[in-house]
């Protein structure tokens, strides 16, 4: 089997399998070496699947999908070990419908998951390629988030078919309402709060609970209205610490016994800091606790939401790159997974959603 890049079109066309960066649009027919029929190009016999960057719960119920749906559509699907790593390593191996048996309700991954400084050099892609390209593999599903998905794009630019998932606990991918991931790991944030709330309120403490988002709040906002905390830090939102203490005697003075500030770890206001500022106003009258979820919350069986979304973006990114198209990323919105072109879904910052975020504040009254 030959492959023919976008600069080569034009040679052998009817003889080997080949394909161009830039999109189903622009694909052509053409003949494979063996087998009698025209098929459009990009067709693909041989898919390979990686998982990459922060694992998210999920992971395996998205490869397992892409394994049972490829086979079922008689595509050979190639698993990656250690994500782009991997790929630089040539780690690969043939999974089938049985070798992702009884995966779904676990959390992690079993193809394990990487970050890898040598793939965003050029040479590190290319070298990423070649190996693909001697195994046989026509096109690649990415399973991860916003630098994993970058990483998926440059490999396209290359001219290799690439098509993204959603994988990230931070849900920080604009392009898609939800992420593999979120869904779980907001569960498992909301039941450690509770916990919290418990002890908070038996002895009238003020906790600081830190949840994931470097750049994104959304974990912190969803688990701060969900869990009825009093007050939520967040990355894109800028917070005074004398604004958190006027608001905790104010707490205080109508009658609460506990004050839970849900602080995503990006926010300006750090966590510790916070903790160790409240702790030393008026001879330790507004002593704070502060818990970090940290990884905890990438952590446990992905719920049911989870699962069934991992599915159906699995098997629709599958679907995507047997029709031939690339650069794609599988998306979720509303009841329907769709797919948009990759750096369009990265290319806007996260933004909050300001009725929400104005909404958890006047319930926390
Ligand atoms: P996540 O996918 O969870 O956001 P990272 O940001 O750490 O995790 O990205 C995972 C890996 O993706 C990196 O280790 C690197 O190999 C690759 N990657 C990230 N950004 C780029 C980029 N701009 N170009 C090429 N590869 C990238």
């Amino acid at each position: 089997m030959r492959f023919c890049f976008a600069h080569d079109q034009g040679m052998e066309a009817r003889n080997v399998l080949c394909y161009r960066s830039g999109g189903a649009k622009r694909f052509q027919w053409c003949r494979r070496e063996r087998g009698p029929v025209w098929r459009r190009l990009g067709f693909v016999d041989r898919m390979a699947v990686l998982t990459s960057g922060g694992d998210a719960p999920g992971m395996n119920a998205a490869i397992r999908a892409v394994v049972r749906v490829g086979t079922a559509l008689g595509v050979e699907v190639v698993g990656v070990s250690m994500g782009y790593a991997g790929l630089l390593t040539g780690q690969m191996r043939v999974l089938d419908a049985r070798t992702v048996g009884g995966i779904l309700q676990h959390g992690g991954t079993i193809l394990g998951t990487a970050r890898s400084p040598e793939f965003e050099s050029e040479e590190g892609r290319r070298k990423a390629l070649e190996n693909l390209v001697t195994r046989g593999v026509e096109g690649l599903i990415v399973i991860g988030g916003d630098g994993s998905l970058r990483g998926a794009h440059e490999l396209h630019k290359l001219g290799f078919p690439v098509v993204g998932v959603p994988a990230t606990i931070d849900n920080d991918i604009p392009g898609t309402q939800i992420a593999i991931g979120v869904d779980t790991a907001l569960n498992t944030a909301i039941e450690a709060i509770d916990r919290i709330k418990d002890t908070a309120s038996s002895h009238h403490r003020a906790f600081i609970v830190e949840v994931m988002g470097r750049h994104c709040g959304y974990l912190a906002l969803m688990a701060g209205m969900a869990a009825g905390a009093e007050m939520v830090l967040l990355p894109e939102v800028e917070t005074r610490v004398e604004a958190v203490v006027d608001e905790l005697t104010r707490a205080y003075a109508r009658g609460k016994l506990h004050f839970i500030v849900i602080a995503a770890e990006g926010s300006a206001l750090k966590a510790h800091y916070l903790r160790d500022y409240l702790s030393e106003l008026e001879d330790g009258a507004f002593e704070a606790r502060l818990t970090v979820l940290g990884h905890v919350l990438r952590g446990g069986s992905p719920t049911a939401f989870d699962r069934i979304l991992a599915t159906r973006l699995g098997a629709a990114a599958v679907e995507e790159l047997r029709q031939g198209n690339s650069d794609r990323l599988v998306t979720y919105g509303g009841s329907k997974s769709n797919s948009v072109d990759i750096m369009k879904a990265l290319g806007d910052r996260c933004g909050v959603d300001m009725p929400l975020y104005r909404l958890a504040n006047m319930l926390a009254k």
